[in-house]
């Protein structure tokens, strides 16, 4: 059966993403798609947006069962449910409870094999934003990592949180005061439409 599959891509800078409106009725065809295998994984970049826009999100996320706490990460590890998983932040009802912009990199950009934007030829400047993005932010996390370590700042030690969030948001800012040339080499918005063989249950992969 083929099937149109309308792409939303946002250029929002460090918290660009991509909406796809077959997760609504994803063909897994059990209420979780991708998310039911997936551990989200914070870093300082989203550390500092949320700091910013959310800061009861960090407190959330620091108080939730199952974490993996890092130097500068945070894991929130799934959980079993039924014959997969389920992410913390997942329901049955109403899907993710986290708005695009306070998703880590991954929940913000990953788009299922079946769809396989990136071959399209008309969307190739989309895959050469997101693949840069993807390793500019790997190297800003590993920069703002570098320099909290320096300064003996962990978020292992539970004492130290506030001073250690402190400095990560002068940090963040003092790295991004200029942006790389390839955020200004998309629209802010773009929408695409594709047609696809869509299969079912577990023939449709992740
Ligand atoms: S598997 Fe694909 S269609 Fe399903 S929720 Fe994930 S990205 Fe969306
Ligand atoms: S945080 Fe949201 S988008 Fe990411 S895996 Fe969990 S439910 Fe899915």
């Amino acid at each position: 059966m083929n099937k149109e599959i309308k792409l939303k891509f946002h250029n929002r800078g460090l918290r660009s993403y991509i909406e796809v409106d077959l997760c609504a009725e994803c063909p897994r065809q059990d209420a979780k798609g991708c998310c039911g295998y997936y551990s989200p994984v914070f870093y300082a970049s989203d550390f500092a947006y949320l700091l910013e826009k959310k800061p009861e999100l960090i407190e959330h996320i620091l108080q939730a069962d199952r974490i993996t706490v890092l130097d500068t990460s945070v894991t929130l590890n799934k959980s079993i449910d039924g014959d997969s998983y389920r992410c913390h932040f997942h329901s049955q009802e109403g899907g993710c409870s986290l708005a695009q912009e306070e998703r880590e990199s991954i929940c913000r950009h990953f788009v299922c094999p079946g769809i396989d934007w990136e071959r399209e030829p008309g969307l190739f400047h989309w895959k050469r934003f997101f693949t840069m993005l993807f390793d500019y932010e790997i190297e800003l996390n590993n920069e703002i990592a570098r320099v909290l370590s320096e300064e003996g700042l962990s978020l292992r030690n539970e004492n130290d949180r506030a001073a250690f969030f402190s400095r990560l948001q002068d940090i963040f800012r003092d790295k991004t005061s200029k942006l790389p040339d390839f955020f200004k080499e998309c629209p802010e918005k773009e929408e695409a439409t594709l047609l696809r063989e869509i299969s079912f249950g577990q023939d449709w992969k992740l």
